[in-house]
């Protein structure tokens, strides 16, 4: 009885052994569960990308690629500056676009008033693109400013302290003219006159 009892038990063992040597099988699965998460999170920010406004520049900073400076550049040399210039140029022809878009929407509704129960629904939408208007008007002048910086070498350099703003913030945002610190300062500042 003994000896039948062996022979039973040895297939078993070379079947954990066999299981032991596949030891990758459990992290496949768990890769696979792992990757499915990933394909369903890629999904969204797909429909993201097709919006674009222009107004918003994290959404228009998708368009072009990040500076990588080398380690002996200087900050703000010929080819940051056209980099940025190239930045600015094409942001300001998108808005421009944008702007003649709004402003034939005004125009339209302007002359077409309708008399019915949605009226007060058309004159929210009319402010909102009067809105639009002024916030691409502002955003414009900006941008200009900021060319003007390039030209006159002071870009890229906090207008406070004079401290370089950074290749990467001014990326994130290209019309800056403060440093990180120097804004948050001012940002507090804002806060206690209003609070
Ligand atoms: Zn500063």
């Amino acid at each position: 009885m003994v000896t039948k009892k062996k022979p039973k038990s040895t297939p078993k063992k070379v079947q954990t052994k066999t299981k032991a040597n596949l030891k990758a099988k459990p992290k496949k699965s768990a890769l696979r569960k792992t990757s499915v998460k990933k394909t369903t999170t890629k999904k969204k920010p797909n429909k993201r990308q097709t919006i674009s406004n222009p107004s918003d520049f994290e959404s228009f900073a998708k368009t072009f690629t990040p500076y990588s400076p080398n380690k002996t550049e200087k900050y703000m040399n010929k080819s940051q500056k056209k980099h940025f210039i190239s930045i600015l140029s094409a942001w300001k022809l998108a808005l421009e676009t944008e702007q003649e878009k709004t402003e034939q929407l005004i125009q339209k509704d302007q002359s077409n008033f309708p008399d019915s129960l949605d009226r007060a629904a058309k004159e929210e939408e009319f402010m909102l693109e009067l809105r639009k208007r002024e916030r691409e008007r502002k955003l414009i002048s900006k941008i200009e400013m900021s060319l003007k910086d390039i030209d006159d070498d002071l870009y890229g350099f906090c207008e406070t302290c004079g401290i370089e703003i950074g290749i990467k913030r001014l990326e994130a945002r290209p019309t800056a003219t403060q440093c990180i610190d120097c804004k948050t300062v001012d940002e507090i500042k804002e806060k206690q006159q209003f609070g």
